[in-house]
C-alpha cells in the first residue's frame, strides 16, 4: 500500500521503519525544513525499549544517551533536602536511559537507511477520503493519492484537526506549562545530576551533561491563556519565576539567548477513536499522555510498531486500525490517568503538596523503597504483536 505519514518525530519514523519492512511504499512529510535538533531530554524506558531493541538501535541510543547518577532535590539556598540514585533501579534491568528527544528521533530515522521518501518543509492542507483512497493536497500545492494517511504530527496534530475536528474536543489541559532550553557555558555544573528546586506553583530543573551542555527545565502552574510567541512566553516565565530562590535569577537571565527554546502546555489527547476511514493517528496525535507521564516517546514507538504489525496481518485496514487501538488503548489510558496524578511532583499546587513531594523524594533515597516504587513501572503490561514471519517479542 501507499502510505503517507505526517510527522517525522518519534512515532512517524518508527511506523515507517516497520511498514517499510512489510513492503509498503512509505512517504513521510515533515513541516520543519530540517529534522529538528536539540530540545529537551527524555527518559526512555518501558515497552518502547523492546521496540528499539527489535529495531537494533539500542547500542546507538546508549552511545548518545546518559545514565544520571543522582536526582537531587534542593531548597532555595541550593542545600540538599533529598537525593535519589537512579542506579539503584537501573542496575537490575538496564532498560532505561535519558537522551535528547531529537537524538532519539534521528536514530530512528537513520535506521530507515533512506528507504522511504521524505518531504521536508511541507505539510497537508486538505484530506479527502473517498473510501478507495485519500486525496491529499499539500501546502506546496501538489496533490497526491495514498491508500492510507497516518497522522504522527504530535500534540497539535493537523491531521487530527482535518479528519476529526477541533482540538477542544480532545485536548485536556492539565493546568501546567513547561519550558525547556539549552544554556551555553552555564557556570554552575553538577555533571549527571538532576538538580530539582520546587516551591508552590513551580519546579526548576538543571541537568548538566557532556560537552559543557546544560538543559534548564521549568514546569509551572498556569490558569490563563497559553502564550504563542516566544517573547510572551518568556515574559510569563519572568512574571511567575522572577524573585524566586536558588539559581532562578541566572536561569532567567540566560533564557533570552537560548538557541533551543521549547514552551508548551501539559495536555493530554483523549479521543473516542484513533481512526476514521483510511486515516489513523499514532503517538501524541492519537493519545498524548503529556510530559508528566515521562513515557510519551516509548508509547509513540509502541504505537508505531503495533499499527504496522496489525497492517501486516490483514489486507483490511479497518480491521488493523481497530485491533491496533484495542490492543493499546487500555495501556495508554492507564498511563494518562497515572500522569494526571503526577502534577504535584512537577509543580506542587500548595504547601501540603510541596510537603508530600519532598517527603516522597526523601523516601526514594532508601534503596529498597526506590526499587519498590519504580521497579514495576519498567515493565509495561503490553504484548507486542508479532509480524507474520517473526517470532513474538515476549
Ligand atoms: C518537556 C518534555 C519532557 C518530556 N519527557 C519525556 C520523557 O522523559 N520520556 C518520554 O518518553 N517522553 C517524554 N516527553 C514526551 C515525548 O516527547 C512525546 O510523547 C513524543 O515526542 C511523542 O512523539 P510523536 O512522534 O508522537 O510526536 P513528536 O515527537 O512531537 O513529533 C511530531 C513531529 O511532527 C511534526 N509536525 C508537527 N505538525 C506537523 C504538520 N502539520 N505537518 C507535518 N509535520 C508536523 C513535528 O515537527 C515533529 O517532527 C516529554 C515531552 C516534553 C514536552
Amino acid at each position: 500500500m501507499k502510505v503517507l505519514i505526517v510527522g517525522a518525530g518519534i512515532a512517524g519514523p518508527t511506523l515507517a521503519f516497520w511498514l517499510n519492512r512489510s513492503g509498503h511504499e512509505v512517504t513521510i512529510v515533515e513541516h520543519s525544513p530540517t529534522l529538528r535538533s536539540g530540545g529537551y531530554l527524555i527518559d526512555f524506558w518501558g515497552a518502547g525499549f523492546d521496540v528499539a531493541q527489535q529495531m537494533g538501535i539500542v547500542p546507538e541510543l546508549r552511545k548518545r544517551g546518559y545514565i544520571f547518577a543522582e536526582a537531587r532535590a534542593i531548597d532555595r539556598n541550593g542545600r540538599k533536602i533529598a537525593s535519589f540514585n537512579p542506579e539503584a533501579v537501573i542496575e537490575s534491568n538496564k532498560r532505561y536511559l535519558s537522551i535528547p528527544r531529537a537524538d532519539l528521533a534521528e536514530v530512528i530515522y537513520d535506521a530507515l537507511g533512506g528507504a522511504v521518501e521524505l518531504l521536508l518543509g511541507d505539510t497537508v492542507r486538505d484530506l479527502v477520503d473517498d473510501g478507495k483512497h485519500v486525496r491529499v493536497t499539500f501546502e506546496s500545492g501538489s496533490i497526491r493519492d495514498f491508500d492510507l494517511v497516518i497522522g504522527a504530527d504530535g500534540l497539535h496534530s493537523r491531521v487530527r484537526k482535518l479528519a476529526f475536528g477541533p482540538d477542544e474536543q480532545f485536548e485536556k489541559y492539565l493546568g501546567l506549562v513547561v519550558a525547556a532550553f539549552d544554556a551555553e557555558q552555564y557556570p554552575q555544573r553538577d555533571e549527571l545530576v538532576a538538580m530539582m528546586y520546587a516551591e508552590v506553583g513551580f519546579q526548576a530543573i538543571r541537568l548538566s551533561f557532556r560537552d559543557d551542555a546544560t538543559l534548564i527545565l521549568f514546569t509551572m502552574r498556569h490558569d490563563g491563556d497559553i502564550p504563542i510567541e516566544r517573547t510572551e512566553q518568556e515574559k510569563l516565565l519572568h512574571e511567575k519565576l522572577g524573585g524566586k530562590g536558588w539559581e532562578l535569577p541566572e536561569m532567567l537571565a540566560v533564557m533570552a539567548n537560548a538557541k533551543n527554546f521549547y514552551f508548551d502546555s501539559a495536555s493530554q489527547i483523549r479521543m473516542p477513536a484513533w481512526s476514521t476511514g483510511r486515516i489513523a493517528l499514532v503517538g501524541d496525535a492519537a493519545a498524548g499522555p503529556s510530559f508528566l507521564a515521562g513515557q510519551g516517546s516509548a508509547l509513540a514507538m509502541v504505537e508505531g510498531y503495533t499499527l504496522a504489525a496489525e497492517l501486516a496481518r490483514t489486507d483490511d485496514h479497518s480491521e488493523a486500525f481497530a485491533r491496533y487501538e484495542a490492543r493499546l488503548a487500555p495501556l495508554v489510558r492507564s498511563k494518562q490517568d497515572a500522569a494526571q496524578r503526577l502534577g504535584l511532583a512537577f509543580a506542587p499546587k500548595n504547601r501540603f503538596q510541596l510537603f508530600v513531594r519532598n517527603s516522597v523524594l526523601k523516601t526514594m533515597g532508601l534503596p529498597k523503597v526506590a526499587k519498590l516504587a519504580m521497579g514495576r513501572s519498567f515493565h509495561d503490561r503490553v504484548e507486542l504483536p508479532s509480524f507474520p514471519e517473526q517470532t513474538p517479542a515476549h
